[in-house]
């Protein structure tokens, strides 16, 4: 018998029945280890509310994440900043692809205030693809870490970057704002970028890894990879060996989920087992921590695996820094003093 992926009886909301329904179309045959909370509850309409009156966008979202009921519940999300429609067309990806509007230099602050009002130790931020602006976004990510620090100093900061095309001055901004994690996701084997990610380049990824912990050894560096689109368990070895080589200290390994019936197809659900197999051979290569799991995604549970329960090493950098409310800092998109 089919059965839809969601195992919660709460009452959903009319957005959350939407998503449910597109979810379960796209996933008529979902294993059982990819079953999931339902989005609903108490926390999921406030954070819901949160994020509408802040106009703030998440990726949890925009991207049709799986856990959203589960990490919702828990009170935590995944801010996605400079707006809602993304410049690349991956096809794994449920974020519009378009042109994007004028840059919204109110929203670190806004995203910073929606941090301190969530009371987050651990802060997750992404961002489309800004192809089109000169330092790719990068300025944007910059003065929303400065602003979570002041807002919530003792708050950790990981921010998940697209490659700016590989322009190092952009990823200089980003790192001279010091996040604790700097993560950027490989996504996939090389040999399925042209199919999956077609505008990305497999040693463009690379290379803005190895960069950042250059420029910043005291930050951690993270990639994520999915599995499910084609990839064979050595091509995916291969490709941790290459993280491990530039460096990279977590890494997170999850099933791909077709997020709507025009994205691509999953080919294969990769078993718990092999999950757990994978883990394994990753910690042999000497990653600090490793989150394998059929709906282990870059940011869920990220907290943990940063370090806050017990990962590899935690510290917000920037702890001895008075919280400041809002007023003082002066009006949203004002630069915070340094
Ligand atoms: S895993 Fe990440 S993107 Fe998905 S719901 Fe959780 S915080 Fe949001």
């Amino acid at each position: 018998m089919r059965s839809a992926p969601w195992e919660s009886f709460e009452r959903p909301n009319g957005r959350a029945m939407r998503y449910a329904v597109l979810m379960t179309l796209a996933h008529p045959q979902r294993p059982p280890w990819l079953k999931v909370r339902f989005p609903a509850g108490g926390n999921y309409q406030r954070l819901q509310d949160l994020m509408r009156d802040q106009s703030l966008h998440t990726v949890c979202e925009e991207a049709r994440c799986p856990n959203i009921g589960d990490c919702w519940s828990r009170g935590t999300a995944t801010f996605m900043i400079l707006g809602d429609t993304c410049t690349r067309s991956c096809g794994f990806c449920a974020v519009a692809t378009g042109r994007p509007g004028t840059v919204d230099t109110g929203e670190p602050a806004r995203v910073a205030l929606a941090i301190q009002r969530m009371g987050l130790r651990h802060a997750v931020i992404t961002s489309v693809n800004r192809d089109e602006l000169e330092d790719g976004g990068a300025g944007i990510f910059a003065e929303t870490i400065r602003w979570t620090r002041r807002l919530s100093p003792e708050t950790t900061v990981e921010v998940l970057i697209p490659d700016f095309k590989g322009d190092e001055a952009a990823l200089r901004l980003v790192m001279d704002a010091c996040p604790e994690i700097l993560n950027h996701n490989t996504e996939t084997v090389p040999r399925l970028y042209a199919h999956v990610r077609p505008q990305a380049g497999y040693e463009r990824s690379l290379e803005v890894l190895r960069r950042a912990k250059a420029m910043d050894a005291g930050a951690l560096t993270k990639s994520s990879l999915m599995v499910g689109l084609g990839e064979t368990r050595d091509e995916l070895l291969a490709v941790f060996r290459d993280l491990a080589a530039n460096e990279v200290d977590i890494l997170t390994v999850g099933q791909y989920l077709k997020p709507t019936p025009q994205h691509l197809d999953v080919v294969r659900y990769w078993h718990p087992d092999e999950f757990a197999e994978l883990k394994e051979r990753a910690l042999e290569m000497g990653f600090k921590h490793v989150e394998s799991g059929p709906l282990v995604r870059s940011s869920y549970h990220a907290e943990e695996q940063a370090g806050h329960g017990g990962g590899p090493r935690f510290r917000p950098r920037f702890a001895n820094l008075e919280p400041v409310s809002v007023v003082a800092l002066g009006a949203p998109g004002s630069e915070p003093d340094a």
